[in-house]
């Protein structure tokens, strides 16, 4: 992990591009309404660990949203898919994105809704 007072590791930047990590896959939620996808990933830079969740209305098309949100590697142990929206409503801030919310990045806090049909607003800025 890195020290992110010190260091400003490219993954700190909220439009970071997925390359930048090593992606582990978690599994994927479905529902008949969308498809959310959730992975670990790892900073190839300072190995920093995040929780990655992409939402999308089919299984292989763009995300029209997505959360990137640090977690510890404790925390990353016990990630399953449906729990994935419930840890990133907990931690202190994420990186949210994609064509629903209008943004290549941006960050954010409080409620995540991995579901297409939750309104968006629950988003808390
Ligand atoms: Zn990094």
């Amino acid at each position: 992990m890195c020290d992110t007072t010190e260091l400003r590791c490219q993954c700190l930047d909220p439009q970071c591009g997925v390359e930048a990590f090593h992606e582990t896959d978690v599994g994927a939620d479905s529902t008949a309404a969308c498809f959310s996808n959730v992975s670990l990933f790892d900073c190839r830079f300072c190995g920093s660990r995040w929780l990655y969740c992409s939402i999308a209305e089919e299984i292989f098309s763009r995300p029209n949203r997505w959360y990137r949100g640090p977690i510890s590697l404790k925390q990353s142990r016990s990630v399953t898919p449906e729990y994935a929206a419930e840890i990133l409503a907990i931690l202190p801030w994420y990186f949210y994105g994609g064509p629903d919310f209008d943004t290549n990045g941006l960050k954010g806090s409080g409620p995540a809704s991995t579901h297409l049909e939750i309104d968006e607003t629950e988003v808390a800025l």
